[in-house]
């Protein structure tokens, strides 16, 4: 793969780790929402509420106003994430396959050209920091320390976790070069 490449897949791996973690958020959230949902009911049912009721009767405007509104709450986090998903399938809809639209991206990695990879890469990386920062979790980036670009020279090379380790990329941000994780530390072994 060219590093335009390497460093696509590697930023649909941070997207898909900053996804599962919106997800986990999202039906966290979703547990809040049912057990207050849950104790409003309770308490509506509770015999202080239908003393009052019965005692107004269905034209108490008290009765009627604690019965509406409190119990719907809306789920950010999975309106954030519905958001995401209308989005990653308007740019995967083109692409072949069935699975899911991350899964079809992925794959179709190997075969971009390079300005569509650097494409796929910036728009993933565009996702990725909105649901990070909404989320309030760091980015997917390492520095890697000490170390120099063997094309530029430079300083300033990071590397994203979320990869699995055989598809870790060492990418240079100022050259726009990329290497895999491991077969950087088998030239250097060598
Ligand atoms: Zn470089």
């Amino acid at each position: 793969m060219t590093p335009a490449q390497l460093r696509a897949r590697a930023a649909l791996w941070s997207l898909r780790a900053a996804l599962a973690a919106l997800e986990a958020r999202a039906l966290d959230e979703a547990q809040h929402i049912a057990a207050e949902e849950a104790t409003t009911r309770s308490l509506l049912k509770s015999p202080t509420w239908g003393r009052r009721r019965a005692l107004g009767g269905h034209a108490d405007p008290v009765a009627g106003a604690i019965d509406a509104p409190e119990l719907v709450r809306v789920n950010q986090w999975s309106k954030t994430q519905a958001d995401v998903i209308v989005e990653l399938r308007g740019v995967a809809e083109h692409l072949p396959g069935l699975a899911g639209p991350l899964d079809r991206l992925q794959a179709a990695v190997p075969h971009m050209s390079d300005r569509m990879a650097d494409g796929t890469r910036l728009f993933a990386d565009r996702i990725d920091g909105r649901v990070r920062r909404k989320l309030v979790i760091h980015a997917d980036r390492l520095l890697v320390p000490r170390a120099l670009c063997p094309t530029c020279d430079t300083t300033g090379l990071t590397m994203r976790l979320s990869p699995p380790a055989e598809e870790r990329v060492i990418e240079c941000t100022t050259c726009g070069g990329a290497w895999l994780r491991n077969e950087a530390l088998r030239s250097v072994a060598a």
